[in-house]
């Protein structure tokens, strides 16, 4: 199996893109992660993405396409991709490889989100600084504000998950991302899905969706 996962940031594309590799026992690849592990490890890569990053702009597409089309060619079989493609180039250089190797995509899977929503649920996230376990200020608050009620870390917030950023990373989307919904249309392995339930009911959703034949 071979999907990708599209929608707006919050729509839960992280979560359910993990749960679903697990459960199709297939890779998962979040190009967001991967440009986050370069960051963190200090890579020249790392060094250049950090500042579209906490720009809330997308890096540019030739190092993107680099980067990813290496993660699926260490992948195997199936795979399941986060947050890329983001752009028509992308789109079209990811299904040129996969035509040419004859594994083309079995499904874009369409989260679908109120904007508002997902703004609240991105700008309200927190992770703790020393142990990674998640917070929402809004839908998941800690016991004592700003402290992690499993180790008493501090909670921090993500520099492109401010409010303002995560409102021009919807513009982004709108103008760059948008797009590609018609795109997989037309070419038939277009899945959507409404992501406004529960982590569960999403979950159960997208397995429905794939199950059907496109
Ligand atoms: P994410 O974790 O998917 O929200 O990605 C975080 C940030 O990484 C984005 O706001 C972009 O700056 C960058 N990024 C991730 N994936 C891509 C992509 N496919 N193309 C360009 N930039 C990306």
């Amino acid at each position: 199996m071979r999907v990708l996962l599209l929608g707006p940031p919050g729509a839960g594309k992280g979560t359910q893109g993990r749960r679903l590799a697990e459960r199709y026992g297939i890779s998962y690849i979040a190009s967001g992660d991967l440009f986050r592990s370069n960051v963190s490890e200090g890579t020249e890569l790392g060094l250049l993405a950090k500042k579209y990053m906490d720009a809330g702009e997308l890096v540019p597409d030739d190092v993107t396409i680099r980067m990813v089309m290496e993660a699926i060619g260490s992948a195997g079989e199936g795979f399941l991709l986060d947050g890329f493609p983001r752009t028509m180039a992308q789109a079209r250089s990811l299904d040129g490889e996969l035509d040419r190797a004859g594994t083309p995509l079995t499904a874009a899977l369409l989260l679908s989100l109120d904007e508002e929503i997902a703004i609240k649920r991105i700008a309200g996230r927190r992770t703790c600084e020393r142990c990674g376990a998640p917070y929402n200020v809004e839908f998941n608050p800690p016991r004592a504000e700003g402290r992690c009620d499993l180790c008493g870390g501090t909670l921090v917030q993500r520099s492109d998950e401010r409010e303002d950023v995560v409102r021009h990373r919807l513009d982004v989307y709108h103008e760059s991302t948008a797009p590609l919904i018609g795109y997989y249309a037309d070419r038939g392995v277009l899945r959507e899905i409404d992501a406004s339930g529960s982590e569960d009911e999403v979950t159960a959703s997208a397995v429905a969706a794939l199950r059907e034949e496109p």
